[in-house]
């Protein structure tokens, strides 16, 4: 899904796939204030499509720029985010104290937590499509 396809789809919503995205764009924009991150579960408990489907929906929707990804070391007794993660192929060798809660431990891959986010551009896209339709959000 490209940000062309995504205005697209805002404004031609026809076929059955394409009505459940604008609900989900829809339901994204009334909460985007309280929406900080997406998972690939949210996805499917909204879309009522696979966890698979949702992970390729949104591998797709990073590509493309509607999502950014964002990868955190969160602490595995307290769920603290401890920092975040470019490259979870080189993880800190070393043992790592939680500020939060004070568990020394040595991150894993286990210990990263994937989250997405519509990117600024999304965002833009969407707020724009909303305001033309003078709608309030
Ligand atoms: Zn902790």
């Amino acid at each position: 899904m490209s940000l062309i396809t995504l205005k697209k789809y805002l404004e031609y919503p026809n076929k059955k796939e394409e009505k459940d995205f604008c609900r989900f764009i829809d339901y994204l924009m009334n909460n985007i204030t309280t929406i900080t991150a997406i998972s690939p579960s949210f996805i499917s408990e909204k879309f009522n499509i696979s966890k698979r489907e949702a992970q390729k929906f949104l591998q797709h929707a990073v590509k493309t720029n509607f999502f950014e990804v964002e990868q955190q070391l969160i602490c595995p007794k307290c769920a603290y985010t401890i920092d975040e993660i470019t490259d979870p192929n080189n993880l800190p060798k070393e043992t790592i104290v939680c500020e939060d809660c004070g568990l020394e431990f040595t991150p894993k891959k286990g210990d990263i937590f994937v989250i997405y986010k519509l990117s600024e551009e999304a965002k833009e896209v969407i707020n724009k499509f909303f305001r033309n339709k003078g709608r309030q959000n």
